[in-house]
């Protein structure tokens, strides 16, 4: 056991970014390397097109969310987003026309993030199928935050009902890393915690996640699911529970480098046009 330790200590030590014609074996000069490496990748891939979507109305009405958020829950995450290195953010509305994602505004989306909580119904069913369509159809990524469980969009990309218990009580919460290689945990420790949060609890009424990334424990001695991990189609969606209007839980450096982490995990990935390919196909080899 100790001479397995050792190997791994000193693997560590000698770790490097191993990038080839990267000749750099010290670790300051790995790290240099490294960021050069991701600055190159950016401007090779180019930026992840995010579009941050919210319903913007509790903050309009309530002093005590507009306090907390005073240009809205979207414009916090945007700021986040265009703080980071690799993304192109925008943000979009209930009250625009056609909540700001009209058949443009989509197709130039590479991940949508969602936040809605008292206007779910306001929602048109065209957008929400103009929203399906992307996601399972063109790969465009979605992030539903918090209350948007009960969200049409993730409802219909479910098939259940998405409901659970909660509660307000301000309780701590501990979100666990279940996970330990998934690129959605990259840079979170084993545990992170937020010591005022709304309760989310089990049975919360979803599928089975493709992948599981975080489990709550709350003070009160319930747990959730908190941040799951689907694919439907060519689409990627990421459920993730921490967030709340009144609280400043999206000023959080653990919560935002989730979402960070789970943009670039559900943005799409390149595929030859015309991918996917349905119906009646001829042989790839002769059959006779
Ligand atoms: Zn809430």
């Amino acid at each position: 056991m100790q001479n397995f330790a050792i190997k791994i200590s000193e693997r560590k030590c000698s770790r490097s970014f191993a990038v080839p014609g990267f000749p750099f074996r010290s670790r300051w000069k790995d790290y240099y390397s490294g960021f050069f490496v991701l600055y190159v990748l950016v401007f090779a891939m180019g930026e992840i097109k995010v579009t941050v979507w919210n319903e913007y109305l509790h903050e309009r009405k309530d002093p005590r969310v507009a306090k907390v958020y005073p240009d809205g829950i979207h414009a916090v995450i945007a700021d986040y987003l265009k703080s980071q290195l690799g993304f192109q953010v925008r943000a979009a509305t209930l009250d625009e026309p056609q909540h700001g994602l009209t058949d443009d505004v989509l197709s130039a989306t590479d991940v949508l993030v969602w936040w809605g909580h008292m206007a779910h119904d306001r929602v048109s069913d065209e957008v929400v199928e103009r929203i399906q369509q992307k996601v399972v159809l063109e790969g465009m990524g979605l992030i539903v935050l918090h209350s948007g469980h009960f969200s049409k969009i993730f409802r219909r990309l479910m098939g259940t009902t998405c409901n659970l218990k909660w509660r307000e009580a301000n309780e701590k919460e501990r979100l666990w890393v279940v996970s330990t290689g998934h690129p959605i945990a990259e840079g979170i420790a084993e545990y992170f915690e937020i010591e005022h949060a709304e309760m989310y609890g089990e049975p919360f009424d979803i599928p089975a996640p493709d992948e599981l990334v975080f489990i709550s424990w709350f003070k009160g001695g319930e747990v959730f699911r908190s941040g799951c991990c689907f694919y439907r189609g060519m689409g990627k969606i990421f459920y993730f529970r921490p967030g709340h209007e009144t609280l400043p839980i999206y000023y959080d450096p653990n919560v935002m480098r989730v979402i960070g982490n789970a943009v670039r995990w559900a943005a799409p990935v390149e595929r030859p046009k015309p991918i996917p390919i349905f119906g009646n196909v001829k042989p790839l080899e002769n059959l006779q």
